[in-house]
């Protein structure tokens, strides 16, 4: 598959919801052949998903999850549940998650070990806040939040990652990053892979996040180490999200 393109539903949709959306968009499945798209729903919406893409090229992920298997941790979801509900990929590292929740490098390193040692792939995201790129820091950042969240973690293991470049003043704001800019951030993310990896660096793929639209995702893959996507508020309607898969599907294949 050429491209990667995650659709991360946030605290949205039911469980019909769901089901509405996942029967739409099997439907149109063909159509996503040269795409490995994603689905990210809330928990609550997991097994109702994992249902519904049963015999489907549709994969299912999960937004969050805590490094434990099981234990005293109210309100958490263990790796092993994931696995229970038929999930395949896993968000590690939200920007929602660090800024809002607090969520350290610390957490997330222990998060993306986990994933690994459950068999999950994480999505692991990555980027840096407004006053932090007007300080000139985005470079330094994001090579923190690796070497923090990829810390100790056996290469092996790393090249079966994937990145979300998601610049955090984009995310949710309709304000999308330059193409300049996501270049720059995935070029800075490559040659940081290929400390860790040498030349398994460009296993690993790497998608930008923050206002993508049908639009504009064409802008994004088009860069030589964007592989896709990561998509909030536009993969919310099936019209919407299947138009910008398609979209991406263009731009790469001309
Ligand atoms: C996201 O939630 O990861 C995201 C990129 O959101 P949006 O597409 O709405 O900016």
């Amino acid at each position: 598959m050429n491209l990667t393109i995650a659709a991360n539903w946030k605290m949205y949709k039911t469980r019909q919801e769901t089901k509405d959306f996942l029967d739409k968009m099997k439907a149109m499945e063909s159509d996503f052949s040269s795409t490995q798209v994603i689905i990210c729903p809330p928990f609550t919406s997991l097994s109702t998903a994992e249902e519904s893409l049963r015999n489907s090229t549709l994969m299912l992920g999960a937004q969050n999850m805590l490094w434990e298997a099981e234990g005293a941790f109210t309100g958490e979801i263990s790796p092993m549940m994931l696995k229970d509900n038929g999930v395949r990929y896993v968000i590690i590292g939200h920007s929602e998650r660090r800024w809002v929740m607090g969520e350290t490098n610390e957490q997330i390193n222990k998060k993306l070990n986990a994933a690994f040692d459950y068999n999950l792939t994480p999505i692991f995201c990555i980027g840096e806040k407004e006053e932090m790129r007007k300080a000139g820091e985005t470079e330094k950042v994001i090579m923190e939040q690796m070497d923090e969240g990829l810390k100790g973690i056996d290469a092996e293991k790393v090249k079966n990652l994937i990145i979300a470049y998601e610049p955090v003043w984009a995310i949710g704001t309709g304000l999308a990053a330059s193409a300049e800019d996501a270049r720059e951030a995935a070029d800075c993310i490559q040659k940081k892979l290929q400390e860790f990896l040498g030349d398994n660096a460009k296993r690993v793929k790497i998608l930008y996040g923050g206002s993508v639209k049908k639009d504009n995702i064409g802008d994004f893959v088009a860069l030589p180490n964007i592989h896709g996507a990561l998509v909030g508020g536009a993969s919310l309607q099936v019209d919407g999200f299947s138009g910008l898969i398609k979209a991406a599907q263009k731009a790469v294949q001309g």
